[in-house]
């Protein structure tokens, strides 16, 4: 029992991910798809490119999920408002 108890400290104590903490996923770099496809050009006419900035209420998605830099995010956010000025997307969905 107290032989038990010792071992898992002691992998604790090796385990490499010293501060790991659940709470703080590894989380893998978002890269902005508009600075990583130069060739993407956000179009306020296209409605589906715009689709995947806006959540299924027709809100704008917050950088932390786009993962668009400041920029870019700008952008987004001023061609989907165009996007419902022309009512090509929603303002809200239910
Ligand atoms: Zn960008």
């Amino acid at each position: 029992m107290a032989d038990n108890k010792k071992n898992k400290r002691n992998n604790r104590g090796n385990n490499q991910d010293d501060n790991y903490n659940p709470k703080f996923r590894k989380m893998r770099k978002k890269v902005c798809p508009l600075c990583a496809d130069k060739n993407l050009v956000l179009d306020y006419k296209n409605a589906d490119q715009l689709k995947k900035f806006v959540n299924d209420k027709g809100k704008i998605l917050p950088r932390r999920a786009t993962g668009a830099c400041a920029k870019h995010q700008r952008d987004i956010t001023l061609a989907v408002k165009r996007a419902r000025q022309i009512a090509i997307l929603p303002y809200t969905a239910e």
